[in-house]
């Protein structure tokens, strides 16, 4: 998609800028306003990988933004596009993410520089352990220190990788599984954290639609049912949010793939085109649908919610003007550049910006590393101590009463929590206490302009208070 290296350089400067405008409206000294912003430690490797009959170079990074609060805590991307300052942005985006959301983690990020469809399974394994083995020489992962994650090109087999090698290496360490989230269950996963940062991205949404006057000023009405919807990206983040909107009742008019898009005003079913993007190879020539050979152009179709979900600065100054959504669901880390957010303000789109929205990832991930600290699946305990109470509660109502409860009554009443229950009920009073937090400063702060600007001051107003409360070392 033609990031370029320069892309990464004002990525980097524009999480930069977006900070400073924040911190204007906060009221730390300049100290404690320059630690938080700082990059506290920084890794960069280069180990050699056999592939094939040759030995490749491979370049790696891990950074640790911010060690207010440990340990830190960051996916893993594999991109050709991965350099030193776009994993440094990411980091910090982390830190304020963490912040935002309440989860008491320091920000981190890795990249791997390499274009993972270029390499098999096993040669994917051999790059993913050496890393993992690197970070560990360099105490750079650990469950008290830094839990990586999936991020973009990487997943559950990768992360179950990195937990086998941190194991092998750490064999006493009882917490190893907590070393790395987004895991499978049978190493130690959550139920619900492949769906979750798609799942926080609809949640955020649902929460902004939600607000009647902010709808009316956008021209639209509250509620999903009926908007018409764009996603860029059909990968983790952008398949599971597509799901969810569709199955709210919103009509999913476009999707967007790094080779095409597809564009049908009467909707697509996520499903469908996944199928056909299977059997294809890609989401083009969908039986029905509009083709847009160049993906870009899938970003400029008539929509209400627009939500990119691939890679960073994707709406630009030169495409920002032509975009036709009213709100903007940032689902990936950067996807509007700092000259896009002006033009889009301007236009008076409702931008839901990424620190806030894609935090149903890391949230979740949360919820993973404090079931392997534990040690007990979510809901073991309670379930059916839970489900007993509810039969003796009806009973007592029945018999009081002198009415019975239907069989199916009884049995929708009877359920005690699950552990997925228990991380969606989890992940969704999480999005939406953050926005109303975040949308308060945004009404209420004197100059505070646009959402993201909020979601900075939520983040910089916490963060600084830890720094304040820690003292500063002599
Ligand atoms: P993924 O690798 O699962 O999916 C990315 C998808 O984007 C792929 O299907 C890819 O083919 C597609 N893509 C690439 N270039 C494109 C282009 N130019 N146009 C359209 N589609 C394109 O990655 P993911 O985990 O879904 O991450 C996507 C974004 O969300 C990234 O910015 C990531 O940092 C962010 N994010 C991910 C998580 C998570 O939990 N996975 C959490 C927070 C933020």
């Amino acid at each position: 998609m033609g990031i370029t290296n320069t892309a990464n350089n004002s990525f980097f400067e524009s999480v930069q800028r977006n900070f400073d405008k924040a911190a204007q409206f906060t009221r730390f000294d300049q100290g404690i306003i320059a630690q938080i912003k700082a990059c506290n430690s920084i890794l960069r490797v280069k180990f050699p990988v056999k592939i094939g009959d040759s030995i490749e170079v491979i370049e790696a990074y891990r950074v640790q933004h911010s060690h207010h609060k440990l340990p830190c805590k960051g996916g893993i991307r594999f991109s050709m596009e991965v350099d030193q300052e776009e994993v440094m942005a990411l980091a910090a985006l982390m830190t304020y993410k963490c912040a935002i959301v309440n989860v008491p983690f320091g920000g981190g990020k890795g990249g791997i520089k390499i274009d993972s469809r270029k390499y098999t399974a096993f040669e994917l394994e051999k790059i993913t352990r050496r890393y993992t083995s690197e970070l560990c020489k360099k105490n750079f992962i650990g469950p008290g220190i830094d839990v990586p994650a999936p991020d973009y090109g990487t997943g559950a087999r990768e992360m179950s990788w990195i937990v086998d090698t941190y194991s092998s290496l750490n064999p006493t360490d009882i917490n190893a599984q907590a070393c790395v989230t987004g895991k499978p269950l049978s190493q130690g996963g959550v139920h619900g954290r492949t769906e979750a940062t798609g799942l926080g991205v609809f949640f955020g949404i649902r929460e902004a639609c939600a607000f009647q006057e902010d709808m009316e000023k956008l021209g639209l009405t509250p509620g999903i049912a009926g908007k018409r919807v764009i996603v860029q990206g059909l990968g983790n983040v952008g398949y599971h949010a597509a799901k969810y909107f569709q199955e709210a009742g919103a009509k999913l008019v476009g999707l967007i793939e790094y080779n095409g898009a597809i564009y049908d005003e009467n909707g697509l079913d996520v499903d469908q085109v996944q199928a056909h993007r299977q059997t294809t190879g890609g989401i083009l020539n969908y039986p029905g649908a509009i083709n847009f050979s160049d993906p870009a152009e899938g970003l400029e179709q008539a929509c209400d919610i627009l939500i990119p979900a691939a890679l960073e600065s994707v709406i630009h100054k030169d495409n920002a003007e032509r975009i036709q959504a009213r709100i903007i669901g940032e689902a990936a880390n950067g996807p509007l550049t700092s000259e896009a957010d002006t033009i889009l303000n301007r236009k008076g789109v409702l931008v839901i910006p990424d620190i806030y929205l894609n935090a149903g990832g890391v949230t979740v991930s949360y919820f993973e590393w404090l079931k392997n600290l534990s040690h007990v699946r979510y809901g073991r305990l309670e379930k059916r101590f839970s489900e007993n109470m509810y039969n003796e509660l009806i009973d007592i109502i029945e018999s009081t009463t002198g009415k019975r409860v239907s069989d199916l009554e009884r049995k929708m009443v009877l359920r005690g929590p699950s552990e997925i229950d228990l991380v969606h009920s989890g992940l969704e009073d999480t999005m939406v206490d953050s926005y109303r937090e975040i949308r308060e400063i945004y009404r209420n702060r004197e100059g505070v302009e646009d959402l993201r600007t909020a979601a900075f001051i939520c983040a910089i107003d916490k963060i600084g208070v830890a720094y304040e409360q820690l003292g500063i070392f002599p």
